[in-house]
């Protein structure tokens, strides 16, 4: 029984639902936390709100796909950092940017209400180089993503800059300061190096699973597992395929480098935990 806790999925550049649910059906997943990618990712090139609500209808659609594979599915949406260059880059000033952030954001919290989607993601802080400015913005947008996660009680995936114990320690005193429970606030893409602080904050985090997975799921907190896929025909191998999570945890368990317990435990038990799903 696998499971994939933060992957995304492109219908119009990538693969798509459709024939990744295939795959993973076949491979014995029964859970995936999809989240969505930036518009432009599909193609919706103008950085406005029409086509941020046309990015989550393809969100929708793609959740309804792997559901009909048999796969429970959680979807997330947000503004990830990485927007804030590509705006900015784009034209619109920084203030601009925010403004269109929040506009996402209520978006977001409508969509939520309706059922349209279940929680938030990504939202964060830029893992690379890039001016102040930008950061900023990135971490407002961020503290308003937790608001609402607190307001309405879901779950938000947080992209970080896996700098170890300074990341976990101010992501800690935000989470305080917001008063949002740190059971909903997953760091995604966990670096060992960021995986161990964070877990001793007692906040969620989901490793990818090229990671030293052995030495990171034995810690003792509620550690997931993702392969981040992004799903894009024209950057082959610039991330996991989701199977590889079915074909290392097999490997790992067959070998006995873990016990079928502590796989379990991650792949099943903790999901059930994080996102409040139904156990397969
Ligand atoms: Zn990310
Ligand atoms: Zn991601």
């Amino acid at each position: 029984m696998f499971s994939d806790a933060h992957l995304h999925l492109n219908p119009v550049k990538g693969l798509g639902a459709e024939r990744v649910g295939e795959k993973l059906a076949r491979e014995g997943f029964w859970f995936a936390g999809l989240v969505g990618l930036p518009p432009y990712h599909y193609g919706l090139d103008k950085p406005t709100l029409e086509s941020f609500e046309k990015a989550i209808n393809i969100l929708a659609s793609q959740a309804r796909a792997l559901r009909d594979k048999g796969i429970k599915v959680k979807t997330m949406a947000g503004f990830h950092p990485a927007e804030v260059d590509e705006y900015n880059k784009m034209g619109l000033t920084i203030r601009e940017v925010y403004d269109l952030a929040e506009r996402v954001l209520k978006l977001i919290e409508s969509k939520i209400r309706e059922g349209v989607i279940d929680g938030i993601g990504e939202v964060g802080r830029q893992h690379y180089g890039t001016s102040y400015a930008r950061i900023s913005v990135a971490e407002s947008i961020m503290i308003r993503a937790l608001e609402l996660a607190r307001d309405l009680d879901v779950v938000v995936h947080l992209h970080l800059d896996q700098s170890g114990w300074p990341t976990c320690h101010l992501l800690s005193k935000i989470t305080e300061l917001v008063g949002v429970k740190r059971k909903l606030v997953l760091v995604h893409h966990a670096s060992k190096h960021t995986a161990q602080p964070c877990v001793e904050y007692g906040l969620p985090i989901s490793v990818p699973v090229k990671q030293e997975i052995p030495e990171i799921i034995r810690l003792p907190g509620l550690i997931l597992v993702e392969s981040d896929y992004i799903d894009d025909n024209e950057r082959p191998g610039v991330s996991s395929y989701p199977w590889e999570i079915a074909r290392v945890f097999t490997r790992l368990v067959k070998t006995g480098v873990i016990e079928e317990g502590v796989a379990g435990r991650v792949l099943v038990d903790n999901i059930v935990e994080y996102y409040g799903v139904e156990p397969p």
